[in-house]
């Protein structure tokens, strides 16, 4: 077999840092992991492969994010990509809490976003109007109830606007110094064989080079078409087009300064009017970096026929004024609704888009794929390191599909409320693909197997009219549209149950024939309050927190008290039970005979209350901020245990005695038994 080469395709990938560490085995060698059966362990494999833990199959923001997490537990990992350049094109934008969370583990990587992201005030609205700089019919201001700082009793978070094509080189910057990360570019998957122990994948450099790579587990973070998910034969339940999009990449300073002065800033501008309709992305006002999204029906459409010609002509019917700007690029995207049978097949794993695609509406989609890559991470390096049962793995695929299958219902419902707003003008979007799909060859209708472009423009510049400001039925529109704007009934920005709020216990969504708007739509509360719930993220508090070994307390939030304790499950025990002695004489016991690691942290206690003992955790926090479940009473709960990825595992309360039996049985529903009597440690370091 040849061996892959790293070669000058690698300089290509401008940011692509691991790429250039080409030659040292370093992190893509095989570690022998204990207790799990591993690549090693099974059958033997020529020299001329690459041998990792996990092989990542994509380096989109799913893929590095994963890649970040696993080396941060010391999972050596190869991401391979196909691509040799990231892209300049800006697709999505929104970050939410959730994951800024996740990024504050990950070096400086949330202060960087937050760092790069504009402020606020330019991206705290949508505006709907006739053109960017014409007449404005109404906007809504997402923050208005922000002004006390950004969810700062939920989180120490916040939400951001930063494109992908600015976040990625950020990312691939922090992969750059992740000491088990390892990133081929150029390279393209394109075979999967499950062997016992492990997988192969093969890959080819576009050159005619092959290579393979071994691993204990793949996980495809490739993409809506995925390879990967195509190769371990997994499908896709929903619609797979409900609505095509042409996206226009543009750069105008001179419409920046205008929205500037005019003080017109906001990050979605959706327009109507007889030219055209569509919706302008303010990626960067600052830097005068716009997208116009223009529905675009193909087959009738071609992509060809934007034209840099036309491409200006609907720029300056949308902008409104002859203000200039430059096209960078114009790119054809579906918006989809599918979500993937299964998020697993025996030791390989889907990700991100690979696992899920929704509309944009809501900003779900890219962060929806990191927290994808959060619940995984944990889980394969407690299964590589042999301090949990390999069924560990196993919650992955039901959690997370639970969580794509609501995001994929709340997008669609949000897109059928900017589908209201089109309507409120006489436009109807399913209407003019259906009359577009009539019109294709495809349809087969007698007389129209050969229809001109122009006869499906003419259709659409008919419906446009509607939007025209002499158009009889203005008032109408206008009330209709007042009202939408005003209850509140149209697009949100923010979502904060379903952004922090997910609970991987709650009851699963029936999506039978993949039919997305059965969830209920009646959920629209922009008012959350966290829950202590098991299988929901630990709320946030601030803390601080000391050890018999460090001195002076830090202070913190819960969410970072976690995660620089992911390598152990972490036990929070309420001063108010009184009862540490019993508590932590039962975990004592427990620590002798299970085999993963656990952080006691003793909430409220006070040094004096509890001899400290090393690797013991302190706490101050104002537990009585917490609410609790359903049914739970505050004072009644022993200790509370968290998972390394923040989400409740278990709550320990009266009436039932804590013995270690009764823990033991709690950690072992969640994948935790032990595997035999002695305990190791999560750690996973080459
Ligand atoms: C053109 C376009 C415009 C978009 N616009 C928007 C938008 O305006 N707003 C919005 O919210 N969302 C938008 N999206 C969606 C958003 O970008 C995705 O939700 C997000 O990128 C998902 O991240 P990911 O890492 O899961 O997948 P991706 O970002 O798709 O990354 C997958 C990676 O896998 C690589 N890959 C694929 N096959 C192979 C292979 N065989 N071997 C090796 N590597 C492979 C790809 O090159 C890619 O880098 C857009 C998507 C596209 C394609």
């Amino acid at each position: 077999m040849r061996r892959v080469r790293n070669g000058n395709l690698h300089a290509l990938w401008r940011w692509g840092a691991g790429a250039t560490r080409g030659s040292s085995p370093g992190p893509a060698t095989l570690v022998r992991h204990a207790a799990t059966s591993t690549v090693s362990d099974g059958p033997s494999f020529d020299r001329d492969v690459l041998r990792t833990s996990v092989a990542i199959v994509g380096g989109g923001p799913t893929g590095v994010t994963l890649s970040l997490l696993l080396s941060s537990f010391g999972v050596p990992n190869v991401v391979v990509e196909r691509k040799t350049r990231l892209t300049d094109h800006p697709q999505a934008h929104f970050i939410n809490t959730r994951t800024m969370e996740v990024f504050r583990q990950l070096g400086g990587l949330a202060d960087g976003v937050r760092r790069k992201s504009p402020p606020l005030r330019e991206w705290s609205n949508f505006r709907y109007c006739e053109s960017v700089l014409g007449h404005t019919f109404g906007e809504i201001d997402h923050f208005e109830d922000y002004a006390a700082g950004p969810n700062a009793s939920l989180s120490p978070s916040e939400v951001v606007h930063l494109s992908q094509n600015r976040l990625l080189p950020m990312m691939m910057r922090e992969l750059e110094a992740s000491p088990h990360s390892r990133f081929l570019a150029g390279r393209e998957f394109v075979s999967l064989e499950q062997v016992e122990g492990g997988v192969r994948l093969g890959t080819s450099d576009g050159l005619g080079g092959s290579g393979a790579i071994e691993a204990a587990y793949v996980v495809g973070c490739d993409g809506a078409r995925s390879p990967v998910r195509g190769a371990a034969g997994i499908g896709m339940q929903g619609d797979p087009n409900m609505q095509s999009i042409m996206n226009i990449h543009f750069e105008s300073p001179a419409l920046a300064r205008a929205l500037k002065s005019e003080g017109r800033e906001a990050m979605l501008y959706f327009v109507y009017n007889p030219k055209v309709v569509g919706v302008i992305v303010a990626h960067s006002i600052d830097d005068g970096d716009f997208v116009a999204q223009i529905p675009f029906f193909p087959p009738l459409e071609k992509a060809e026929a934007y034209t840099a010609d036309r491409c200006q002509a609907i720029l300056a019917n949308a902008i409104g004024r002859d203000v200039g700007a430059t096209v960078l690029g114009v790119r054809p995207w579906n918006m989809s609704a599918l979500v993937a049978d299964t998020f697993r097949s025996g030791r390989v794993f889907l990700a991100g888009d690979a696992a899920h695609l929704f509309p944009p509406a809501g900003g779900f989609g890219m962060n929806t794929g990191i927290q994808d890559a959060h619940n995984l991470a944990w889980r394969l390096a407690y299964a590589l390191g042999g301090s949990a049962r390999p069924s560990i793995l196993d919650g992955y695929s039901r959690e997370r599909r639970k969580v794509a299958v609501k995001n994929t219902c709340l997008s669609v419902a949000n897109f059928d409320e900017t589908v209201k707003v089109a309507r409120a003008f006489g436009l109807d979007p399913g209407l003019a693909k259906g009359l577009m799909g009539a019109l294709s060859p495809a349809s087969g209708i007698p007389g129209l197997r050969q229809p001109t472009e122009t006869l499906a423009e003419s259709i659409l510049s008919l419906g446009k009219l509607q939007t025209s400001p002499w158009s009889p039925l203005r008032p109408l529109q206008r009330l209709y549209l007042d009202g939408l704007l005003t209850q509140e009934r149209s697009l949100r920005l923010l979502y904060p149950e379903e952004d922090i709020g997910f609970c991987y216990e709650d009851p699963d969504v029936d999506i039978g024939g993949g039919d997305f708007r059965g969830w209920s739509k009646t959920r629209r509360r922009t008012k959350f309050s966290p829950r202590v719930k098991v299988g929901s993220r630990f709320p946030h508090l601030q803390v601080s927190w000391w050890r018999r070994e460090t001195g002076p307390p830090c202070v913190y939030s819960t969410i970072d008290l976690v995660a620089e304790h992911k390598r152990s499950f972490l036990i929070l025990v309420p001063g108010s039970s009184g009862r540490a002695g019993e508590v932590r004489d039962t975990l004592a016991s427990l620590h002798e005979e299970v085999s993963f690691a656990v952080t006691t942290a003793f909430v409220n206690f006070g040094a004096d209350s509890v001899d400290p003992r090393p690797g013991e955790l302190f706490v101050e926090a104002d537990w009585s901020k917490l609410e609790f479940d359903v049914g739970i009473e505050a004072d009644k709960v022993l200790a509370v245990v968290v998972r390394p990825d923040g989400h409740v595992a278990a709550i320990l309360k009266d009436p039932f005695r804590l013995t270690p039996y009764e823990v033991r049985t709690k950690l072992t529903d969640i994948g935790l038994a032990p595997t035999n009597t002695k305990r190791r440690s999560v750690s996973t370091a080459s």
